[in-house]
């Protein structure tokens, strides 16, 4: 307690300077009310000018140095974001970003919209990353992983479909872990957006951001499983009703394609070169019957099973597949597989959204001259613009 307690001497030198300071308190108070004042006057005046110059600069289409300068960009626009939705959540965007248990976070990049492919939009999926490196080579004591070569072929493909004037949403920019269903919950997420931009939402804006809500589910828990609820609309056999209503809207965004980059892999390395995988409602429907007696997760009491569900545009996926097949291999003949070039197959990347696509196996990793042929910077050149020569192919055939 006397410790705490002033000495006698310093209690009385505290009384004086009270004094003083009571005397020069008023003088002191009116000198800093003025000047503060004037400090409101000041930043008041400057604020109006800029507001002003801003707002007249808008007025005259003037204001596209300053987007410029906070775009990445030379001739193309790049925005990043794990998804961003119109004046909503805006302070999402960029958060997260290169931290390997990240929600994820895509880049979209936009093209100068006079080449051949402008007005067209391409969501591009680099295969796996992080802790699910994909396939690998050798085996034992690896020395190449396929997420490192889906990354590199994916920006290379990005960069010629931006030359062409298309606008690209790539779903992974570095080698972070995103869960499957993540990805496919940005893939409605981007489609909500283009379509709402572009007049085609089916049902109202209300129900948009109710879908929006719901799928937000699956990138914050960035898991896959049905325990953790990281499936969201997605878990189940069948199309539930909010995922309907999101492949309804899809089917018609007939100007948005899907493309998942993968590097394969062959137990016996006996099989090469390029192969192609899409889906059709019978693929689907086949496997998911398949599975319903063999995978535990079907077999879950909170496993939705559902009737089968049809709608998806066949002739268009195989037509895709055809076309990046042709062009690949017109372009790298070394790239024509032994094995089937295109393939029907329930991949849930392809299965789970609404949008035409297919999933490219470049090359396969275990077989030396196909993985030599893509450590080179020009023959993945190459595969890029034949990537970008099929989905030309795609649109001029549909
Ligand atoms: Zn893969």
């Amino acid at each position: 307690m006397t410790m705490n307690r002033p000495a006698p001497a310093d209690r009385r030198i505290d009384n004086t300077n009270k004094q003083n300071q009571k005397a020069s308190g008023k003088k002191k108070e009116t000198s800093f009310f003025r000047r503060f004042i004037l400090f409101l006057l000041v930043a008041a005046l400057g604020l109006g000018i800029l507001t002003g110059s801003l707002y007249y600069l808008d007025q005259k289409g003037d204001l596209s140095f300053l987007q410029d300068r906070f775009s990445s960009g030379n001739s193309s626009k790049k925005k990043t974001g794990s998804y961003f939705k119109k004046n909503k959540d805006s302070s999402r965007d960029g958060e997260e970003e290169n931290d390997e248990n990240s929600t994820g976070g895509y880049l979209l990049a936009k093209g100068s919209g006079d080449g051949d492919l402008s007005g067209y939009t391409i969501i591009l999926d680099p295969g796996h990353g992080g802790r699910d490196t994909g396939c690998c080579y050798p085996f034992n004591n690896p020395d190449y992983y396929e997420c490192e070569f889906n990354l590199r072929i994916a920006n290379e493909i990005k960069d010629e479909l931006v030359d062409r004037g298309a606008t690209v949403y790539l779903l992974r920019t570095d080698n972070s872990w995103i869960s499957l269903y993540n990805r496919l919950a940005q893939v409605h997420l981007i489609c909500l957006d283009i379509a709402e931009e572009e007049g085609k939402l089916p049902f109202s804006s209300s129900r948009a951001d109710e879908l929006r809500d719901l799928l937000q589910v699956c990138i914050d828990v960035n898991e896959d499983t049905v325990a953790s609820g990281g499936m969201g609309i997605m878990v189940g056999s069948g199309v539930g009703e909010d995922l309907e209503d999101l492949m309804e809207m899809e089917y018609k965004l007939d100007n948005v394609l899907f493309l998942s980059v993968h590097m394969n892999s062959s137990e016996s390395m006996s099989l090469h070169g390029t192969q192609i995988y899409y889906v059709t409602d019978d693929s689907i429907i086949e496997s998911e019957h398949r599975q319903m007696s063999t995978n535990s997760e079907f077999q879950r009491s909170d496993f939705p099973l559902r009737d089968d569900y049809y709608g998806r545009n066949n002739e268009d996926n195989y037509l895709l597949a055809c076309c990046l097949y042709d062009n690949i291999v017109g372009n790298l003949p070394e790239l024509e597989t032994n094995g089937h070039p295109t393939n029907e197959d329930n991949y849930a990347v392809l299965r789970e959204h609404g949008l035409t696509g297919a999933l490219i196996e470049v090359a396969f990793l275990t077989d030396s001259d196909d993985r030599n042929l893509l450590l080179s910077d020009s023959n993945v050149s190459v595969v890029a613009n034949s990537v970008c020569d099929g989905v030309e192919m795609y649109y001029k055939n549909k």
